[in-house]
């Protein structure tokens, strides 16, 4: 066979592995067949969004109905039910989390389980258009840290890559972010023909105000309007091209989560790589995914999910509880999407549909 290019990725697809039969007692509610203990939990409070990725949603999405979406009583009261069964950390993302009306004052009574002590952390994936307007509040809620997503210095290029949004916004709410005293986090999807030209311009851009930067593969969720063969950009081909220019050393740091981090001699900061396609990270996964509807997917490379919101809103929360932990027993053991020469794999719904 020959070898792919290296624009695309081998799925070196997993075998087939059966669970176990029974999960291992780990102490922790929500433990999976495969013995992971799950911590953490991204919530999508909203599928709407104020931007259009080339690379994450159509040109004209179609949304959830309204009255599908989970109410900000009824996410808060989500929340609390996951953190009782023992959820550590919660991030909130859509869709675009700061477009959602009232998500303030859900952030308020998150922080205010991150200050008794039930929560470590409340993080936000957010694309920085609002990010001016909420940073005070966010950083005065209990925030500490937050993703900002960021793939172009080039305000054309971004606005073309958006479908339509203004970088100086974004550079403003990164501004006040930092002035709130948030950690900032910069994530850049490493879109084929884009990232090649973005890459150092980023690294010196984050690094030089003393953010981390993340870059993550193009993975094949929902219809764009483009093709994923075409956008699809493998981290390992463009680690190899950084190294050229930069020096470039591996760091044992891990977190919970998926990257792999580099230290970028040159600037002193950190980059990390998510290679979902590239290379495989389920072993450790710690996280389950909940949509602003209220439904449950406990991987993101599944399309199978469980819908919590007859339970949540019929006010039965040892309903919700018990249908929680079966549903974690059926957690994958790891995704299965994949973007080969001939053909992309991947799964129907947006990520901005579930939350990334
Ligand atoms: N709107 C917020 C934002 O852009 O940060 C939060 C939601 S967005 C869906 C979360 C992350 O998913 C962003 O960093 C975005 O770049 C990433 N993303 C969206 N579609 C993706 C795809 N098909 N492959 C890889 N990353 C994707
Ligand atoms: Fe919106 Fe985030 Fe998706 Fe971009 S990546 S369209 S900002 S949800």
């Amino acid at each position: 066979m020959s070898a792919l290019p290296p624009r695309l990725a081998d799925p070196a697809r997993r075998p087939a592995t059966a669970p176990p039969t029974t999960a291992p007692d780990t102490g922790c509610p929500l433990t999976d067949a495969f013995g992971r203990q799950v911590r953490y939990l991204r919530l999508s409070v909203t599928d709407r969004c104020d931007l259009r990725c080339v690379y994450c949603m159509a040109a004209r999405p179609v949304f959830m109905p309204r009255d599908q979406i989970l109410t900000i009583e009824e996410l808060a009261r989500l929340a609390g039910i996951f953190m009782a069964n023992g959820v550590r950390r919660i991030r909130l993302t859509g869709g675009e989390p700061l477009v959602r009306r009232g998500v303030m004052t859900l952030i308020e009574r998150l922080g205010a389980a991150v200050g008794d002590g039930r929560l470590d952390e409340l993080t936000l994936t957010t694309n920085g258009t609002r990010l001016g307007v909420h940073a005070a509040d966010l950083a005065a809620a209990g925030i500490r840290r937050v993703n900002v997503s960021l793939d172009s210095l080039n305000p054309d290029t971004f606005h073309r890559l958006t479908r339509g949004g203004r970088l100086d916004g974004v550079l403003d709410g990164l501004d006040r972010a930092q002035a709130a005293g948030l950690h900032v986090k910069i994530n850049a999807v490493a879109l084929a023909g884009v990232i090649e030209r973005e890459v150092d311009g980023l690294i010196r851009f984050a690094h030089g105000r003393g953010m981390d930067l993340t870059l993550i593969e193009v993975m094949p969720l929902g219809e764009t309007g483009h093709d994923r063969r075409t956008q699809f950009l493998s981290l390992d081909h463009l680690r190899d091209d950084l190294a050229t220019r930069w020096t470039l050393t591996s760091l044992p740091d891990r977190t919970a989560g998926p990257a792999r981090y580099l230290r970028v001699a040159e600037t002193g900061g950190r980059l990390g790589l998510i290679t979902p396609l590239s290379h495989r990270f389920c072993e450790h996964c710690d996280r389950v995914r909940v949509s602003a509807a209220g439904r449950l997917y406990t991987c993101l490379g599944h399309d199978g999910a469980v819908d919590l919101a007859p339970a949540l809103r019929a006010g039965a929360p040892d309903a919700t509880e018990a249908l929680i932990r079966q549903t974690l027993r059926l957690k994958p053991q790891g995704h299965d999407f994949a973007i080969t020469r001939d053909a992309a794999h991947g799964i129907g719904r947006t990520m901005a549909a579930l939350g990334g």
